[in-house]
């Protein structure tokens, strides 16, 4: 009779796990703590220690609840240091001739444990689906069936009706699928937001957090000031504090960018999602609750489950869909490497330094600063797919692949064509003077393209917009933008481009043009 090994991924800490959930009694569950998933891109020690602690309290619970646990350490000097190996030599230590896996979120591994799996050999790796998500692979790839430019609206709506979540029968409840009108407030007229709880750090977790600060000491990043929740009830804590405190707001400042409040009213949930603290269903429902109780408004509850039930679930199917050629797609052409401030902070851009600031001081950064700052000035600046990508793998605590490619790679550099969003979102100071409280502490003017103390992002936008008109001029969300480009003189527009490509000049990149791929890549 064979003998299985249950490994649980630094992502899989789930009692709902499948892998889990069918252990036969006595079965030992395997948890590999590996320098090489520490390291394949420089990640954020706030990410890496929230990982490492969740995966011992982890363990520990399923101790706790009967289960036989190996837990490999990273200063454990038998480590092999690489997810593989340590799994095959813990298989062996434990005379397993199986090992069992929920399917890994990323390509990557996928590839290498069916690698194994293909050579036939003992152990034989057996791979499982994961069933914490709405929607399954099979079920997305039925649903794109026939679809050549998919939309997540559409497949929004296909899980609300399917789930009933916000659903009046076969009607959006309040008449609407979506209330985004209701939700563009800018800064200027917000409440201030409340500040997330703080979590008790037990012995496990301050000697993970000093093990990561020795052993992760050059990667970017601040680990003082660590608040993230690492086990399910610090995470179930973090879900109660957003739905009584911020939930409200939500939606009605969902694209507001502040200067000083790095959370605003988002939820700071993603991580402990993205880990398995907290599953999809339950906080979906939390937030509808909130909205039956009376304690929050629609706007914000159907704004807050179209992020989960929505683009959580639809960046992941079209991340399996479209991978490994997914990855590979630059249909911008763009060529430079990362501009150097996004790994040291140094610059004199207000808006994009408090932003890096932010993400170097909590592994956290909020949507709209994501797309709109960060990701916007890399796509006016045509850097490179592979360095932008690397990076928001890096930085940010809820990083993994399946949800940075699709939101790095399309969302925000449309390298995939317009496959992911129908139109790029690139905007000029202009935008991020309406949303934020910026630009009056910055030493560049938002309503100024030239000269000296025009805002960067107003030239640079309109140089990307001629750039690539043979590309966008016809896309219909573009044509307007497009029209007030050709009624420019040709002398405006030779200013502007000098003043772009002056600015350009003036920044450091890192790493030098065109150079390499992906540090994450797989090799193929
Ligand atoms: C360039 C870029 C890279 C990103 N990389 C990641 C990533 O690696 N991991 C990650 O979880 N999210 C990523 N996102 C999506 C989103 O920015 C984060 O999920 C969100 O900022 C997390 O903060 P929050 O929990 O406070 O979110 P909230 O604003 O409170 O939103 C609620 C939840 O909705 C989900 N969500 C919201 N927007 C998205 C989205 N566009 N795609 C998928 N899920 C979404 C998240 O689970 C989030 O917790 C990225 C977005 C951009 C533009
Ligand atoms: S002026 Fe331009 S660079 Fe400065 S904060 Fe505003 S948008 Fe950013």
């Amino acid at each position: 009779m064979s003998k299985s090994l249950r490994l649980v991924l630094g992502d899989q800490l789930s009692l709902t796990l499948p892998t889990l959930q069918d252990a036969p009694p006595g079965a030992t569950v395997a948890f590999c703590e590996v320098d090489e998933e520490g390291r394949y891109v420089p990640h954020h020690p706030q990410k890496i220690a929230m990982m490492l602690a969740a995966m011992r309290h982890f363990a520990a619970e399923l101790r706790q609840r009967g289960y036989r646990v190996h837990y490999s350490t990273l200063d454990d000097p038998d480590n092999r240091h690489s997810l593989i190996a340590e799994a095959e030599r813990l298989a062996k230590r434990h005379g397993c001739d199986e090992i069992h896996v929920t399917r890994p979120g990323e390509w990557r591994l996928l590839k290498a444990m069916e690698a194994r799996q293909a050579q036939d050999r003992t152990p034989r790796w057996c791979i499982v689906e994961d069933t914490r998500f709405f929607c399954s692979h099979r079920d997305f790839d039925a649903w794109m069936e026939g679809r050549t430019r998919p939309r997540m609206e559409d497949f929004y709506r296909m899980l609300r009706r399917r789930t009933g979540l916000l659903m009046d029968g076969n009607a959006p409840v309040g008449g609407q699928w979506n209330f985004d009108r209701d939700n563009r407030a800018p800064i200027d007229d917000a409440p201030s937001p409340p500040s997330p709880p703080r979590h008790r750090q037990d012995a496990v977790t301050q000697e993970v957090l000093a093990l990561v600060e020795k052993r992760f000491a050059d990667h970017v990043g601040r680990l003082e000031g660590f608040n993230w929740p690492v086990t399910r009830r610090q995470a179930l804590a973090d879900l109660r504090h957003f739905v009584a405190r911020a939930l409200p707001a939500f939606g009605t400042y969902q694209d507001a960018i502040s200067d000083t409040a790095p959370y605003l009213f988002h939820s700071r949930l993603s991580a402990a999602l993205n880990i398995g603290l907290l599953s999809p269903g339950e906080v979906c429902q939390a937030a509808q609750d909130a909205w039956q109780g009376g304690e929050a408004p629609l706007n914000a509850v159907e704004g807050f489950i179209r992020q989960i039930l929505g683009w959580r679930e639809y960046v992941r199917g079209i991340y399996w869909h479209r991978m490994p050629a997914y990855k590979r797609e630059n249909q911008l052409g763009a060529t430079r490497g990362l501009p150097r401030c996004y790994w040291d902070g140094d610059t004199d851009l207000r808006c994009l330094q408090r932003a890096i600031e932010m993400t170097h001081d909590n592994a956290y950064a909020h949507h709209i600063q994501r797309l709109m700052v960060t990701g916007n000035f890399a796509l006016l600046c045509d850097v490179r797919p592979a360095a932008l990508c690397d990076w928001y793998l890096a930085v940010y605590a809820d990083a993994c692949e399946w949800v940075e490619l699709p939101n790095t790679l399309g969302m925000v550099l449309h390298a995939d064509g317009g496959y992911l969003g129908s139109k790029p979102y690139c905007a000029s100071g202009k935008y991020i003077d309406r949303m934020s409280d910026h630009c009056a502490q910055c030493r560049y003017d938002p309503r100024q393209s030239v000269g000296e103390n025009a805002c960067p992002f107003n030239a640079l936008y309109w140089r990307f917009l001629e750039r690539h008109a043979d590309q966008l001029a016809d896309n219909p969300r573009m044509r307007v933008i497009y029209g007030t480009l050709d009624k420019m003189s040709a002398h405006k527009r030779q200013a502007l481009r000098q003043q772009a490509d002056t600015f350009l000049d003036s920044l450091t990149w890192t790493p030098p043009y065109g150079q390499g791929q992906h540090a994450s890549d797989y090799g193929e």
